[in-house]
């Protein structure tokens, strides 16, 4: 889901030549679902004889085909199809996303182009706010979450991010979590999923202070927490973590699929639970 993490940039649009890079499968569900909305076409586009991909001016009114000037090349025709340009669509992507977590009550755009409340869902005995939050990481995002007081006014609130996270703290206040999209979402058959179970168990541990003494991980989500943290630094590898932990990969391996040899309450897996809920390192 490149798009994700390109859509956290304020003017993204995706060209025909980089869609060819994505999977045909992939960009038809995304049409389909209305998420990738086409946009008006390119006014430039690369020169398909040059190496390094100079930027020709797009000319419509030479002949039957656009045509782009080339300052190597002069006037070449391209195909039509590579003028088609598109962006993401939050509204649209608010709305699968809804449907993904099958969310209820209200839904309503909170601040136009930046904050949608997506609806809600009981999470155990709280009932849990979604918002989609575009630009969480600009430059202006206090502005944002201080205006919008729909936001702040929610006990518990989660912030649905298309790909970066918040980086002010107030975003992070106790009873606030933010769900990163590009980390949870895929598409299936044509549908957004999103593994929402598998985020909701490191959420709770990581923003409830009572789970704060090393509960252990639930063996369902554990091979997502070990995704979550191989991915949080910087792609380490699986041999990264049971070097930090102190254990041998197979430990490793058998307290992720809950086998027995790697009992919960064990100095191994205790290791691998300081490290993966804490970030304590046993070694260097
Ligand atoms: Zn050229």
């Amino acid at each position: 889901m490149k798009l994700l993490i390109r859509s956290d940039l304020r003017d993204h649009h995706v060209g025909y030549d980089e869609s060819r890079y994505w999977r045909t499968r992939d960009r038809n569900w995304l049409l389909n679902l209305g998420i990738l909305r086409r946009i008006e076409d390119a006014e430039y586009l690369a020169c398909e004889v040059c190496a390094d991909g100079t930027l020709g001016e797009v000319h419509l009114d030479i002949g039957p085909e656009p045509r782009i000037y080339c300052e190597a090349h002069g006037l070449m025709r391209v195909r039509p199809e590579r003028l088609q340009r598109w962006r993401l669509d939050f509204g649209a992507l608010g709305t699968a996303i809804r449907g993904a977590l099958k969310l209820t009550g209200n839904s309503e755009v909170v601040t136009p182009g930046r904050i949608w409340l997506l609806g809600r869902q009981q999470l155990g005995k709280t009932p849990v706010e979604f918002f989609l939050i575009r630009g969480v990481a600009w430059s202006d995002n206090l502005e944002l979450l201080m205006s919008a007081p729909r936001l702040t006014g929610s006990r518990a609130p989660i912030f649905v991010c298309p790909d970066q996270l918040p980086t002010s703290p107030e975003w992070a206040r106790a009873g606030r979590a933010s769900l990163r999209l590009s980390e949870w979402a895929h598409l299936e058959q044509g549908q957004l999923q999103i593994e929402f179970d598998a985020f909701a168990e490191v959420c709770v541990r990581e923003e409830d202070p009572a789970e704060r003494a090393l509960t252990p991980t639930p063996v369902v989500a554990r091979a997502a927490l070990l995704r979550k943290f191989c991915s949080n630094h910087g792609g380490a590898t699986v041999g990264d973590v049971a070097a930090w932990a102190g254990v041998d990969r197979s430990d490793l391996n058998k307290w992720k699929l809950g086998k027995e040899g790697v009992p919960d309450g064990g100095a191994r897996a205790h290791r691998i639970e300081q490290l993966l809920q804490r970030d304590i390192r046993v070694r260097g």
